[in-house]
């Protein structure tokens, strides 16, 4: 009879080197290729045919986001999932959470994972469990150190050169005989021992002795900024066939619009959907919101799908004073049609007067709002004409707007 292997993974953890545009939310949680990183790590073992549980260790505080990360998952698959555990203070009280929650299920061999390594490959989980089939009671997903690597001298400051011949960095999973395993993390707890970093280090401490299964570099830990960059390169460049629609919006687009108004007698002009007083207003059919036009067709050039009087015809007289928010909103409802994402947009007003700058954040705000945006995917900007030209000699505005947008591949 095959043994049975169940999967612990980790996600208990508050740190988050991550925190620029995601807030404090711990870094397990936020999206990469329009899903939680958990989903991606906790997708990969309920998807590998050699594991028959899967547990997830939360914090106490997370139990909303873990709720929302499932969902992501297609349901079928999760039948194998077990309800969540709740961690302790440290990784490793979190992992004897986990164990000890597992050992209801008496489980031969588990594999213990960080949840922010999204990106194990399905051969990796295969190879940990052929040696524990093996009957090697510990196994460690490695790969071989290529970097030359110095040690420094903490009084003297000097380097010396560490032989990397013999040296391995290691991954996780880290798989394990079930009982083995849980008997070592209760006795590392009796023993006051709460700091180990890993489960193989706990093993080691406990007697067991550890062998090397071959990781891979795309398995790499997501900590950094730069992390996150690199992981969601890798999620762009992957075939959508294995991941959820979401996650495959690689195919990028590039689109650009332009638009002038007239300034007529008036108190104030509309620039991204704010009022901004002014000595004169801006002349048009609609609320000549010189701005949003110049970004809705910057989407709809992204989409090649027309321009705005191609779908707004000023000729109607249904348009006439409108609030152009709506123009920018029925773009992005293209986009959306079409299973796509706004990736960035960049407007730059040109005009004498009034000052923008004073404005400027308001104005990035309200576009933000209108487009279902996080601010940090918006950007304003303001110049002058140097006095030259209609809007040199205070006539009207200009704005030049861009837009990326990010559309599933299609055949075409
Ligand atoms: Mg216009």
């Amino acid at each position: 009879m095959t043994k049975q292997a169940a999967a612990l993974i980790v996600a208990a953890g508050r740190g988050s080197r991550l925190s620029e545009g995601g807030g404090d939310q711990p870094k397990q949680y936020r999206l990469l290729g329009g899903l939680p990183i958990l989903s991606h790590t906790v997708r990969a073992f309920l998807s590998h045919p050699g594991i028959s549980r899967t547990l997830v260790v939360i914090h106490k505080d997370d139990r909303a986001l873990y709720d929302e990360a499932i969902a992501a998952l297609p349901h079928p698959l999760r039948a194998s999932l077990l309800p969540p555990v709740t961690g302790g203070s440290t990784r490793q009280m979190s992992v004897c959470a986990g164990l000890a929650a597992l050992d209801a299920q008496s489980p031969d061999h588990v594999l213990i994972h960080d949840a922010a390594r999204p990106f194990i490959p399905a051969a990796v989980i295969s190879r940990v469990l052929e040696q524990l089939e093996g009957r090697k009671p510990a196994v460690l997903a490695a790969v071989p150190v290529f970097d030359t690597l110095k040690r420094q001298d903490a009084r003297s400051g000097g380097l010396e050169t560490v032989d990397r011949s013999n040296l391995w960095a290691a991954q996780t999973p880290q798989g394990f005989a079930f009982d083995a395993i849980l008997q070592a993390h209760l006795q590392a707890r009796a023993a006051g021992r709460s700091d180990f970093t890993d489960d193989t280090a706990v093993g080691e401490w406990a007697g067991l002795t550890t062998s090397l299964a071959e990781g891979h570099p795309d398995n790499f830990k997501i900590t950094t900024q730069a992390d996150l960059i690199r992981a969601e390169q890798r999620i762009a460049m992957t075939s959508s066939s294995a991941l959820p629609p979401l996650a495959s919006l690689g195919d990028v687009r590039h689109g650009t619009g332009y638009d002038v108004h007239a300034f007529e007698p008036g108190d104030a002009v509309i620039l991204g959907g704010v009022p901004v007083p002014h000595d004169k207003k801006l002349k048009g059919h609609s609320d000549a919101d010189v701005a949003l036009h110049a970004l809705t067709d910057a989407i709809l050039g992204a989409i090649a799908d027309g321009d705005i009087g191609a779908h707004f015809p000023p000729s109607d007289p249904k348009w006439k004073g409108a609030a152009s928010d709506q123009f920018l909103k029925d773009a992005i409802r293209r986009v959306h049609a079409l299973g796509g994402q706004i990736a960035h947009l960049d407007v730059t007003i040109i005009c004498e007067a009034p000052k923008i700058g004073p404005h400027r954040d308001a104005i990035r705000a309200k576009i933000a709002e209108i487009c279902a945006l996080p601010v940090t995917r918006v950007s304003v900007k303001a110049t002058t004409s140097e006095r030259l030209g209609f809007t040199g000699r205070k006539e009207g505005i200009a704005a030049m707007a861009s837009a990326t947008v990010r559309l599933p591949f299609s055949d075409d």
